[in-house]
């Protein structure tokens, strides 16, 4: 008898959250962020803030795909300006989500002279390499923390290397080259990025501000770095985490790697509101950013935002197409219709549908899943078993198999998560 002894194998799951939490609210909406709070997900807008229904259309759009934050270049007077009336929009339209401004070089005027637009934002962002040089530098920093002391606002101190403040990295290059055995240049580098956030935090912090109010990002392009980087930031500090791969790039490049980078992270309890950064390929919609975010986060297991559609990727045992098309309607399907099902019908966004190609691991994944369907590969008898539950519920023939699918999937949906009190 073999006298090893076994012991359970210990269930992955990411590592808890070591923030303090802030708070950013519209009205009566109040998105926490950090601590225990679920990890958010943010997009920015890239519409003219100038036109501002324009910009009130795409943040509708980006907070109906789920984003729970939604951030807008504020450049210009004139953007400036517009902000009050694109919050007016939203407010309008039943959209509560919050909005961030994104400030660069002229911030410090811009919320001083369009106070209409310092409280119609729900949360600014500083890059403290775009504050102002020299003397300027704190007295603009101050005149911003002054503005958010003032309309009761977080702030996100958000580092980017690409434009990180070149007095700070000049002074520690400098340091590094007296140093009997210098660091490496990409060391310097982070050094720098994390000294600028929590340099600037510490000052935010003197000013007034609650640290539990001042979240921080330092976003590079490269997935390692931003691990390295990160892991640092979380190990100095408890401030809230805002999480992101800098210009991550288009399509599959850019979101496989926000997903590897941001995988890491979160896994190990680093993160708490991601940004994907994608540009977005020609004739695609600014949501997918969105998509992605929740995608990351729901893969972990951190969060669920839709109900998920387990789909085989086919192989020779099945030449037919339709398992393919019907798991894509009814991903599709389910997409579309959680912004009504969200209330509609609490809890639905758990809901596990699978659509499987043949016999082989058809019945089992099906099973596996609240409801899923096996269609016959090729060669085999042309019927398609349903299981609800776990259990084998009816089996489909002929023409309609898809449509008939469907409707079993949206009853189940009614009588499983439809609200008793409706
Ligand atoms: S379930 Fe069948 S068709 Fe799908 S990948 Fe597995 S063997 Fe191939």
């Amino acid at each position: 008898m073999d006298d090893r002894v076994l012991t359970p194998i210990e269930v992955a799951q990411p590592a808890p959250r070591r923030t303090r939490q802030a708070r950013v609210a519209w009205g009566q909406r109040v998105v926490t962020v950090g601590g225990d709070a679920p990890v958010r997900v943010q997009s920015m807008t890239n519409t003219d803030t100038v036109d501002a229904i324009g910009t009130a259309i795409q943040v509708k759009e980006l907070a109906l795909a789920g984003s729970e934050l939604v951030r807008i270049t504020v450049n210009t007077p004139e953007a400036a300006a517009q902000v009050p009336y694109i919050r007016e929009q939203l407010d309008r339209m039943g959209i509560d989500v919050p909005l961030i401004g994104d400030f660069h070089y002229n911030g410090h005027r811009l919320l001083t002279d369009f106070p209409d637009c310092a409280q119609a934002l729900s949360k600014y962002r500083i890059n403290p390499g775009n504050v102002g040089k020299g003397a300027k530098r704190d007295t603009q920093f101050g005149q911003m923390i002054e503005a958010a002391l003032k309309w009761d606002k977080p702030v996100r101190i958000g580092v980017n290397w690409g434009s990180l403040d070149q007095d700070l990295l000049a002074g520690l290059m400098d340091e590094n080259s007296r140093r009997a055995q210098p660091w490496d240049a990409r060391q310097v580098m982070y050094e720098a990025l994390i000294s600028s956030a929590l340099g600037s935090a510490s000052q935010a912090v003197e000013l007034g501000m609650d640290p539990a109010q001042v979240i921080l990002s330092c976003k590079v392009s490269g997935v390692q770095d931003l691990i390295a980087v990160y892991r640092e930031l979380a190990r100095r500090g408890d401030y809230p985490l805002h999480l992101g791969l800098t210009e991550a790039g288009m399509g599959t490049k850019g979101t496989v790697a926000s997903s590897v980078a941001l995988a890491i992270l979160l896994q190990e309890g680093i993160g708490d509101t991601i940004r994907v950064s994608l540009t977005p390929q020609p004739g695609e919609a600014r949501t997918q950013e969105v998509v992605v975010a929740s995608e990351i986060l729901q893969a972990l297991g951190l969060r669920a935002f839709v109900p998920s559609v387990t789909a085989c990727p086919g192989c020779g045992r099945t030449t037919s197409t339709v398992f393919q098309e019907l798991a894509k309607q009814i991903d599709d399907h389910l997409r579309a219709q959680m912004p009504v099902w969200r209330s509609q019908y609490p809890g639905v966004e758990k809901l596990k549908v699978a659509v499987m190609g043949c016999i082989v691991n058809g019945p089992g994944e099906s099973k596996h899943a609240d409801i899923g369907i096996s269609l016959p590969g090729t060669g085999e008898a042309p019927a398609a078993p349903v299981y609800i539950d776990g259990q084998k519920a009816m089996t489909l023939r002929g023409e309609h198999i898809a449509a008939e699918f469907h409707q079993i999937v949206e009853r189940y949906i009614e009588q499983r998560f439809g609200r008793r009190d409706a």
